[in-house]
């Protein structure tokens, strides 16, 4: 088989030795592997325990794990590139596989940047470890479920689940909803907020990043899963009825989240690489099916139409736009980003979000009729990036919203007189 060329070629794009060979690793599997099986994982809407399997026995799983704790280190970059060759293959994949590098990001890289004093510097590495030699040892899963329905996913208000203290630890209770790798992840990295007793008053500094296993008594996984796209990450409804954890479930020590949270926002990009590949499927199906070159259907040209290589040339500025502005605002990336850094985050997030599925749409529209069928992955690529705008806490809407905010205002203006 053809191998792939690399969304980010190395020397072009100036990757790191690290970066290139984790773009190829990930290239590799996806093309292989997980390309082959994303038809079955989208029509079933079922879990791609397979590529997770082939994700641990590749090193993959502990891909941002700092390497005194066994993993490759990844900076958060690196983490992109390599993801968005994922999403390429599988998008439901690259999202799952989101959620869990998570868990190591924020815990990992993110928190290695903060100002911490030396007794939260060791709870947090005396913490992790116990979650990284999961990861790498047993090739423990774990999920990102933080959704509720209510206005905390954005970034608004304290999370309605709440971890009431109790002797010896919390009673953690609440619901989560699109929680995806529900029911297949090992533990559920849940933020809630954390309260002296019932009658507490939540606060966002009080959030906590606790890691709750799948099995523990009062966790259940309720609903039915059966969407647009993104269907194998399999994101149903998780509710905790007072699920007690002790300190050793702790991700990150007390206040270290709301810290990382609010010093880190781009952090709330790692939803983008997912798309960023499927942006890249898209335009690579259309270049193949024109020069009747696709797998699987008749070796027809159809490229030599005036209309086709406009609506080709149309989709490759849009792609190259996108890839442009995403490998800027990740390259920048660091804690505590000035104002021109974050309103580019946001421009990133949304041009990726919004432009994969306008790439998807125009590769259905210039392809045609027989490209759309479901033999084909073409409507899966436009299905799945449908998704992309959705995710908070950076949805397309939220996007426009705080660069319209954020270009004409300063900190600290108002309007009032
Ligand atoms: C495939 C898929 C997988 C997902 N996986 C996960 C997961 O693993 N973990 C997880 O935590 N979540 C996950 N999500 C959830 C996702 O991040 C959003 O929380 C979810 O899509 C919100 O849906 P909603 O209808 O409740 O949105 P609503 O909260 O009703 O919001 C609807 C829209 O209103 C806007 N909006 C929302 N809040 C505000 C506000 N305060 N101010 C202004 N505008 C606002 C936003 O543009 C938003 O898109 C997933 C979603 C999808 C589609």
């Amino acid at each position: 088989m053809k191998q792939d060329s690399p969304i980010f070629e190395p020397q072009q794009w100036q990757l790191t030795g690290q970066q290139t060979e984790l773009c190829a690793l990930a290239r590799q599997l996806g093309q292989s592997k997980f390309s082959e099986r994303a038809t079955e994982y989208d029509r079933n809407a079922s879990f791609p325990t397979e590529n997770f399997k082939d994700l641990h026995q590749s090193g993959l799983l502990g891909v941002c794990i700092p390497k005194d704790n066994g993993g490759h280190g990844a900076d958060l970059k690196t983490y992109m590139l390599m993801a968005s060759e994922i999403g390429r293959y599988c998008g439901a994949t690259a999202l799952t596989f989101n959620m869990h590098v998570s868990s190591c990001l924020w815990t990992g890289p993110l928190a290695d940047g903060l100002t911490l004093d030396d007794d939260l510097r060791s709870r947090l590495q005396q913490g992790r470890k116990i979650h990284y030699q999961r990861i790498i040892e047993d090739g423990a899963i774990y999920a990102q479920p933080f959704s509720e329905g209510g206005a905390a996913a954005a970034g608004k208000a304290a999370f309605g689940t709440q971890a009431i203290r109790t002797e010896g630890g919390w009673l953690v209770s609440g619901k989560k909803i699109f929680a995806s790798l529900s029911g297949h992840a090992d533990y559920y990295g849940a933020l809630c907020t954390e309260l002296a007793d019932a009658n507490d008053k939540p606060s966002r500094r009080n959030t906590m990043y606790v890691a709750i296993p799948a099995n523990a008594d009062g966790v259940r996984v309720e609903g039915e899963w059966d969407p647009l796209g993104m269907r194998g990450t399999v994101s149903r409804t998780l509710i905790f009825d007072e699920v007690f954890v002790t300190e050793e479930s702790l991700l990150m020590p007390q206040g270290v989240y709301f810290q990382a949270a609010s010093q880190w926002p781009h952090m709330f990009m790692t939803l983008t690489p997912a798309y960023m590949g499927i942006a890249q499927a898209a335009y690579d199906f259309t270049v193949a099916y024109l020069r009747g070159e696709m797998p699987g259907t008749p070796p027809v040209k159809r490229r030599m139409f005036p209309t086709k290589q406009i609506a080709v040339a149309q989709m490759r500025i849009m792609l190259e736009q996108t890839k442009a502005l995403w490998f800027q605002s990740i390259s920048e990336a660091k804690p505590n980003p000035d104002k021109e850094s974050l309103l580019r985050a946001w421009a990133a997030q949304y041009s990726v979000m919004e432009n994969a599925n306008e790439i998807s749409q125009l590769a259905i529209r210039t392809c045609g009729g027989q490209a759309m069928l479901r033999s084909l992955h073409l409507e899966r690529l436009y299905r799945d990036s449908r998704c992309g705008a959705l995710m908070l806490p950076w949805t397309a809407e939220l996007c426009m919203d705080m660069i319209g905010k954020g270009a004409l205002y300063e900190k600290g203006e108002s309007d009032e007189e």
